[in-house]
C-alpha cells in the first residue's frame, strides 16, 4: 500500500497572497491565493490522488467506494480538512456553528479548527474570543460596532498552536500563515470585515444574526494539554485530542520511525525536506506536500529535517 499523496486546490481570497509560492514553492494562479485546501474531501475543493492505483481518484469517491482505506470508518463525508492559509491582510472576524446547528442550517457540520502558525511577521495578532458578559451584551456591541471593546486581540509567533471550537469568536491577521486542521466544513459567518470592498466595490455578507446564534457566551479559552515525547533527536509533541481530530507534530531532526495511531492519518509538511519511508519505498517530501496514510499502512518512517503536522480523526 502507498501513501495517497494530494494535489494541492488553491482558493483565492481578498486577504490572500502570494507566500504559497514564494515559501511553499507552489505554481499558483495569482497573487492572491488565501488558501490552499491541501487535505479535502469537501465539494468546494477536493483533493485528487497523484500517484499510486489510487491516482486520479478524488478523495471524496475513495470514501464513498473504498472505505477500507479509512479503516472502514462512519460517516457520510470524509470528516477532516487540512488547509495552509496565507493572509496577506487580515481575515474577516467570525465564527462557525457547531454540528447541529450546522446540520440544521446548512445542511453540512458545524466546524471546530485548529490553528498551528507557521510563520508570522512581528507584531501580528489574531482575534480570540470575546468580552461579552451575556448574548444580549454581545448583539448590542456588535450593533453599535464597539469592535475593541468586544474582540480579544492576542499576540502570535512562529510555533503557536490555537485550539478554535465551534462558537469561538476569531480571525487571522494579517501576515500570518498558518496549517489550519478542521472539521469538512466551509461554513462560516462574518461578524465583521472591516468596511472592506472588492474590486467592483462590493462588500462581503455579513450574517450577524447567525453570529449571534452560535457564538459561545461568555466565550471560553480552552487550555491545551500538550505534550512532547521524545525520540532520539526528533521528537512527537501531541497537540490536541478532540472528538473531531488529534493533532500532532512531528519533529523530524534525523529520523522517526511510527505507528499507526488512528484509522489513517493525515500528513503535511510545513518546513524543511526529507523522505517518508512505506514498506522499503521513499517518498520525497518538502514544505506543502501532504498525503493520507490509508489504514492499511500500520507503520512508517519520516527522515531528514522537517516540521509535520500530522492529524487522525476523533472519536466522533
Ligand atoms: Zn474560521
Amino acid at each position: 500500500m502507498e501513501p495517497l499523496f494530494l494535489k494541492p486546490v488553491f482558493q483565492e481570497k481578498i486577504w490572500g497572497g502570494n507566500q504559497l509560492h514564494t515559501v511553499f514553492g507552489f505554481d499558483i494562479p495569482n497573487d492572491k491565493i488565501g488558501e490552499d485546501w491541501a487535505i479535502s474531501g469537501h465539494p468546494h475543493g477536493v483533493s485528487t490522488v497523484e500517484n499510486g492505483p489510487y491516482k486520479g481518484w478524488k478523495v471524496s469517491d475513495l470514501w464513498s467506494e473504498h472505505r477500507e482505506l479509512f479503516g472502514d470508518a462512519q460517516g457520510d463525508v470524509f470528516p477532516l480538512l487540512t488547509k495552509i492559509l496565507d493572509a496577506e491582510d487580515d481575515l474577516s472576524v467570525q465564527v462557525h456553528p457547531d454540528d447541529s446547528y450546522g446540520l440544521k442550517h446548512e445542511g453540512e457540520l458545524g466546524k471546530t479548527e485548529c490553528w498551528y502558525i507557521i510563520n508570522a511577521k512581528p507584531g501580528s495578532e489574531i482575534v480570540y474570543g470575546h468580552n461579552a458578559n451575556s448574548r444580549e451584551e454581545l448583539a448590542e456591541m456588535i450593533e453599535d460596532e464597539r469592535w475593541d471593546d468586544l474582540l480579544r486581540r492576542v499576540p502570535v509567533k512562529k510555533g503557536d498552536f490555537f485550539y478554535v471550537p465551534s462558537g469561538t469568536i476569531h480571525a487571522i491577521g494579517k501576515g500570518i500563515m498558518i496549517l489550519e486542521t478542521q472539521q469538512s466544513s466551509d461554513t462560516t459567518y462574518r461578524v465583521y470585515d472591516y468596511d472592506r470592498k472588492d474590486d467592483q466595490g462590493n462588500t462581503r455578507e455579513l450574517h450577524i444574526q447567525q453570529s449571534i446564534d452560535v457564538t459561545t457566551v461568555p466565550a471560553i479559552s480552552p487550555a491545551l494539554e500538550m505534550t512532547e515525547m521524545k525520540k532520539g533527536s526528533s521528537s512527537v509533541i501531541t497537540y490536541l485530542k478532540t472528538d473531531f481530530f488529534n493533532v500532532y507534530e512531528w519533529d523530524v531532526v534525523g529520523e522517526l520511525a511510527l505507528k499507526k495511531d488512528g484509522d489513517y492519518t493525515l500528513v503535511t509538511v510545513v518546513e524543511g525536506y526529507g523522505h517518508l519511508i512505506v514498506e522499503g519505498q521513499s517518498y520525497e517530501m518538502k514544505p506543502g506536500t501532504s498525503c493520507i496514510l490509508p489504514a492499511q499502512i500500520n507503520e512508517w518512517k519520516v527522515e531528514g529535517e522537517m516540521k509535520i503536522i500530522a492529524s487522525t480523526p476523533g472519536t466522533k
